[in-house]
């Protein structure tokens, strides 16, 4: 028995994939609790019709949450404040860099390690002196937080994480974090004061997730979301990274470009049921 979790992202409607990732989460819960989580950080993305949305197409789907739902637009202060303690221990710098700037330097380095996002942030702002530091934050331009991946490394020392071994759950194989998978990531933006991996891994230990189910393509978030996890002294869930719904030319299905809305489905007068079933044969 586990405690899992759905966690969309309110940016449009919800669609198979979604469907899909919802029913395994609640499926692995094996008679333990679901809940549902909306990740709304993102103000200038997420809206809230498509958050009701959410909530009538998972009751279509026949799905039923424990409440309360939680909303990271409210818990801001709680990032806020695990990112001043990630400060005080000397693991964030920040980073004045725009994305234009950040890709001319890696371009003129020729070649520039990739992570799982691209090429990896190569690491310009970490060597300012601290007087420029302190003088350009107090100058109120924006800038970006970011982790000191390397020490954050030395910091955790070797990690693992439990990934299941198959589908139901019920065997885990041990796998070896990389703390530096994506370089030095960003925690927070001027706009988006905290990032995916600092939110989920604060919000999973907050809604006290054991075993977190998401789709393949979010596994190697797990390496930077464990060293998180040790960072701030928080438990390590299990996870099971399922497999995707793929479109017919075997792309991830995408929200922007309405693929495969569950409204769709639903105003065509399919059932849920016939839904359910057709995503087992995917
Ligand atoms: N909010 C993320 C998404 O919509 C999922 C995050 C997670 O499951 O860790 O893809």
């Amino acid at each position: 028995m586990f405690v899992t979790r759905f966690a969309p992202s309110p940016t449009g409607y919800l669609h198979l994939g979604h469907a899909f990732a919802a029913i395994t989460a609640n499926e692995a819960a094996g008679g333990g609790r679901f809940l549902l989580r909306i990740e709304d950080i993102d103000s200038s993305r997420c809206r809230e019709t498509f958050v009701e949305a959410i909530f009538q197409d998972l009751r279509w789907l026949g799905l039923s949450w424990v409440e309360p739902v939680l909303r990271q637009s409210a818990r801001m202060e709680v990032y806020g404040s695990a990112l001043d303690r990630l400060t005080r221990m000397g693991l964030v710098y920040p980073c004045f860099c725009t994305r234009a700037e950040t890709a001319a330097e890696i371009a003129h380095a020729g070649e520039a390690p990739h992570g799982p996002d691209g090429p990896i942030y190569p690491g310009t702002c970490r060597q300012l002196p601290v007087e420029e530091r302190l003088s350009r934050t107090r100058s109120g331009g924006g800038y970006a937080l970011r982790l000191d991946s390397a020490r954050a490394a030395a910091r955790v020392g070797q990690l693992f994480f439990e990934e299941a071994a198959g589908h139901p759950p019920t065997d885990f194989e041990r796998v070896r974090v990389n703390p530096v998978l994506f370089g030095d990531v960003v925690l927070a933006r001027k706009d988006t004061p905290a990032s995916y991996h600092l939110a989920v891994v604060i919000d999973d230990a907050a809604q006290s997730i054991t075993l977190v189910t998401r789709g393949r393509d979010l596994l190697p978030s797990t390496h930077v979301q464990r060293v998180l996890q040790t960072l701030l002294n928080l438990p390590a869930p299990k996870y099971a990274h399922h497999r995707l719904i793929l479109d017919e030319d075997g792309r991830k299905l995408s929200k922007r470009e309405g693929s495969a809305a569950l409204r769709n489905y639903r105003n065509a007068d399919l059932r849920a049921d016939e839904i359910v079933a057709m995503l087992q044969r995917a």
